[in-house]
């Protein structure tokens, strides 16, 4: 059996409080939500915080604030809040389908928005006991000094493996982080790092407090995820969508963002304003496709082939831009993932 390292725990009632103690403890200190990635990775020893510090007992991060300009939702809001609430529809499809398709409904009901934007980066070395890391002398991530999918390389190369990232990336999201100096906004675009280690701008004694939204009024979004188990698996490639069509189909705006491709969610610009101004047609579809799976690069330290992996981008940004001008892609969507969503 795997057991915790000893850690001191504090459980602040207040966002004021959390942010006081954060930066007391500094990086010795990291805060806990559901717990469901953090308390593995612990009993691991990928990470080793002194001090686990609990945001549960906080209120405010579990509210969720709906205007007409917009949408605050608190960080703590369960995964399996977010996939049932029948107000995540349409503009914020790609949400609730990426939460639905986290992990499993016991971990959902724990797991965490703002978790699941910080989780960490993935690697078939990197995500094994500590004993198995041991045994080939541990890696570039965490006490070793070689990276052993590209041991030449003095960058890690591990994977972002969130699903809602990608998903709010293209929902044009910003993260609101609270620290005992002050907060800042950040775009959601400019949140990750392309860097296995240090992935996230989160600085240590940052705590995201709330997810923001403007309208997506008249948007559509989707979320297409490949795993290798249909119950439940980390995403090894994904594909979210945005995109906002005239009455005769024309795109006035378009979002595609490419997930588990890289230590970063990748927004595909180009592939994106190609769509503008034109009718979302087959030409139209498979251009944007071609041109987003050119920045995929998948390598090999997840699951199946990478150069598979590549290949799927584009039938994925298809099915994705397909399915947000209206076609029925449920059959394309369960051969894939084995999964439907009202
Ligand atoms: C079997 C299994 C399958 C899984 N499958 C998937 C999957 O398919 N897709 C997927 O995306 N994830 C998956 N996960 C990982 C995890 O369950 C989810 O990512 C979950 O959303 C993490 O949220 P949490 O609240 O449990 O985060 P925690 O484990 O509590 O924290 C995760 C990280 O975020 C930091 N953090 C948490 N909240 C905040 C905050 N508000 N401010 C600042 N930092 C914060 C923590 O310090 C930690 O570094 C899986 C996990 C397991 C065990
Ligand atoms: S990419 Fe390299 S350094 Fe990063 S976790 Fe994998 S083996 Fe370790």
């Amino acid at each position: 059996m795997m057991r915790l390292p000893v850690f001191e725990f504090r459980a602040p009632r207040t966002l004021q409080e959390a942010a006081r103690i954060l930066d007391g403890e500094r990086a010795n200190a990291m805060p806990l939500a559901g717990g469901t990635d953090l308390l593995p990775n612990m009993k691991r020893r990928q990470q080793v915080p002194r001090t686990l510090m609990s945001l549960r007992h906080i209120q405010s991060l579990s509210d969720i604030e709906l205007s007409p300009s917009g949408l605050r939702l608190g960080a703590c809001l369960t995964l399996a809040a977010i996939a049932g609430d029948p107000r995540f529809r349409n503009g914020l499809t790609a949400l609730a389908q990426a939460a639905s398709l986290v992990a499993t409904p016991q971990i959902r009901n724990l797991a965490t928005l703002g978790g699941n934007v910080c989780l960490d980066t993935r690697c078939n070395y990197y995500d094994q006991s500590y004993e198995w890391r041991k045994s080939i002398n541990f890696c570039l991530k965490k006490d070793g000094t070689t990276c052993w999918v590209a041991p030449g390389s003095s960058k890690c190369m591990a994977v972002s493996s969130t699903d809602t990232g990608p998903a709010l990336m293209a929902l044009g999201a910003r993260v609101r982080l609270v620290s005992h100096s002050g907060e800042r906004e950040v775009l959601l675009s400019d949140l990750y790092n392309n860097d296995g280690i240090d992935y996230i701008k989160r600085r240590p004694d940052e705590i995201l407090a709330e997810v923001l939204l403007d309208s997506l009024q008249g948007w559509k979004s989707t979320y297409w995820k490949l795993r290798r188990r249909g119950s439940f698996d980390f995403p090894v490639l994904s594909v979210a969508a945005a995109a906002r069509l005239s009455r005769d189909k024309v795109v006035e705006g378009a979002h595609i963002v490419v997930g588990a491709a890289a230590c970063q969610p990748l927004a595909a610009r180009e592939a994106a304003n190609s769509l503008l101004g034109r009718p979302l047609n087959q030409p139209a579809i498979e251009e944007a496709a071609a041109l987003a799976a050119r920045i995929a690069k998948p390598l090999d330290n997840t699951d199946f082939d990478m150069t598979w992996r590549k290949r799927v981008t584009a039938e994925f940004v298809g099915y994705a831009l397909r399915e947000l001008r209206g076609d029925d892609v449920r059959s394309e969507r369960e051969s894939f993932t084995r999964y439907a969503f009202d």
